[in-house]
Formats: C-alpha cells, structure tokens, sequence
C-alpha cells in the first residue's frame, strides 16, 4: 500500500533508515524492559567469551527489531549476516546462509514466521548442536552428510510470534517482546532524528508529531521527512504549521489512525454492527490481508482499547464504536 502510516519499511526508507538508526543500547530510546534484558545476556556472554544466547524479537512492524539485531553485532563485535524467512524456501536456502557463516557471526533472519516447514528440522540442529545434516540424492540412493557449523548467535525477529512451532520457539534463550512507544519515549525517538536531519522543530511540533505516531519510531520518523518536506517547500511556516499539514495530508487523523485501522473499525461498527466478526471476513470485507489485519492494525487498536479480541471474533469498544461516528445509547445499567 502507499498509505503513510503503514510501519512496513519503503524503498525510500530501507536506503535511509540507516542513517538514523540508533548504533548502541545506550542509544536505543525506550523499551527499557528489553534494553535491560539484553544488556545483561549481552554482558554474561562477552565476560565468558561465548556467543550470547539465540535471541528472538516479537512485535509489531517498525519498533525496533532489526535495529536491536544490528546492536547486538555492534555491542558485542561480531559481524552480522541478514537473512529473512522469506528467502529460505528450501532447507537448501538455510543450508547454504548457515554453512557461509564465521564463528561468531551474528545471523539476523527477519519474519522468520515465513521460513519454510522444511527448513526447520535444519534450523533446530544447527541452533541446538551447530550442526546440520545435508541430504545428498533422492529415494534409495540418498545419504546425508554431516557438517560442522561455526558457533553463532540467531537473532530472530518476528511480527507474529504466536504462528511459530513451539519447538522453535524452546530454542531461543530469550525472547523480547517490544512494546510499542509511550509518546514521551517518541518524542526522544523524533528529537534525535530532527537534530541528525537538520530539522528545527519546536517542542510542541515533536508533540503533536508523537502523539499521532502510533506508537511507532518508524511512522515517527516519516512523518518527520514529509515535515521535513513541507518546512522546504513552504518557506517560512513554522514548525507545528508543517506538522498540522504533513498529517492533514497523509490521512493521519487526530487519534493517530490511518486510513486501514480506519477502515478496520469503519467495517466492525457499521457492517458487522459492532461484532463480533471473524478475522478472515473482516478482512474481505475491507479487501485487505489477514495477516496485516492481524499483526499490523489490530495489535494498536487493541493497545488503544477500541477493539478486543473475543473467542467468538473481533468486536468494537465503546472507545471503538465512537470514533466510527457509532452513537453508543446508554444502558440503563450505566
Ligand atoms: P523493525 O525491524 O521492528 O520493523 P526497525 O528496527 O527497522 O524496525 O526500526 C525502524 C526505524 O525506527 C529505524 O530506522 C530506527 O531509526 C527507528 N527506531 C526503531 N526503534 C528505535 C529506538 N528505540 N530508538 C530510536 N530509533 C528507533
């Protein structure tokens, strides 16, 4: 999609978030549960000189997890291999990544979720033993040849932890689960930023910004660019000017939704007369992906109490109905 406030990285993005992506754990702003839990697995690991734990990160889209992988190299210097579930379509495709690592290596797979079923018998064996058994031939003929892997930390990352095989989730030493940003901990995200663009951006423009960030440092910071954007264009408007405009623009309403969470609670209030309603109907009857709808949309909805998650499906809080414009009449229990 093209919308503004979908936290999956651009094109735009993955060539510039470098630039701003803080480099160490004392950088790395908020989430302090997990900047805690790390520094100490991190610290055990450097002062026995092994390899930290397998680590995996769960959460949604834009919070932090590849930066947290690219801090663990630095933090402990070891070089870091990028890899991805969606690249390992075969055991082959895992055989290949694991067998081209140096000791220490840190191997950094994004969505894991979408690694291949047949990859995961491997993957167990090489977490577990640094080791892995290569099938060489088909049918009667076929043999399987061991080979030694040089120790390495797996960081994992992942936006739906609960679609993992538990026998791999047991192989990780730690899971973090990033939370998604008070708007105190955004406006030092947004702060940070603005200083490394260039961007001079009163108090109360970094705010408003936070508040309607959804709880993402990545929808933080592009917000920031397109405000970046309009200060250039615009000479001489100020600052919570250009921020009022920048969201006007992109759809970003005054709690912080976008057009697809709008969509999403649009749908449950007024179709489905506020739910419940199954995920997959829901999510045909906004034409968009389950799975977006799930580990993308709902996650926030949930955090910001207008939609719950009932065994019988998704339903609308009173918090919910009412930004779909549902006039909630009062029971006479209230
Ligand atoms: P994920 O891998 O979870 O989708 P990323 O690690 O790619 O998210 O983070 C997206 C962007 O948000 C990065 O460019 C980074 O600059 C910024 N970011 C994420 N977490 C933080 C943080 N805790 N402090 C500062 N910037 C952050």
């Amino acid at each position: 999609t093209d919308d503004l406030v979908q936290p999956e990285a651009t094109v735009e993005e993955i060539a510039f978030e470098g630039a701003l992506r803080p480099g160490s754990l004392a950088e790395f702003v908020g989430q302090p549960k997990v900047r805690g839990q790390l520094e100490v697995l991190l610290r055990a690991a450097a002062m026995q000189d092994r390899s930290p734990d397998h680590i995996l990160l769960a959460g949604p889209p834009g919070l932090g997890k590849t930066t947290l992988a690219m801090i663990i190299g630095a933090e402990t210097g070891r070089a870091v291999r990028l890899s991805s579930g969606p690249a390992i379509q075969h055991a082959g495709d895992l055989a290949a990544v694991l067998s081209a690592l140096t000791p220490g290596d840190v191997l950094f797979v994004d969505e894991i979720h979408r690694m291949a079923r047949s990859a995961e018998e491997m993957l167990y064996l090489a977490m577990e033993d640094f080791r892995i058994d290569i099938m060489v031939g088909k049918g009667a003929g076929a043999t399987s040849i061991p080979l030694e892997l040089a120790p390495f930390t797996l960081v994992a990352a992942t936006t739906r932890s609960g679609m993992l095989p538990s026998p791999l989730r047991d192989r990780f030493g730690f899971t973090a689960h990033l939370e998604f940003y008070d708007p105190v901990d955004l406006e030092r995200v947004l702060r940070r930023s603005a200083d490394l663009l260039g961007v001079p951006l009163p108090a109360e423009a970094i705010g408003e910004l936070a508040r309607r960030s959804r709880g993402t440092p990545r929808i933080a910071n592009r917000l920031l660019r397109r405000v970046r954007d309009w200060l250039l264009v615009h000479e001489g408007s100020d600052g919570i000017e250009a921020v009022r405009a920048a969201l006007l623009l992109y759809d970003v309403d005054e709690a912080g939704l976008d057009r697809l969470d709008r969509a999403v609670l649009h749908s449950i209030a007024h179709r489905f007369r506020g739910g419940p309603v199954g995920l997959s109907t829901l999510a045909a009857s906004i034409g968009e992906d389950a799975d977006t709808i799930e580990s993308v949309v709902e996650p926030y909805l949930v955090r910001e109490g207008m939609l719950a998650r009932t065994p019988r499906g998704r339903v609308a809080t009173p918090e919910g109905l009412a930004h779909a414009g549902v006039v909630v009449q009062p029971t006479l229990d209230d």
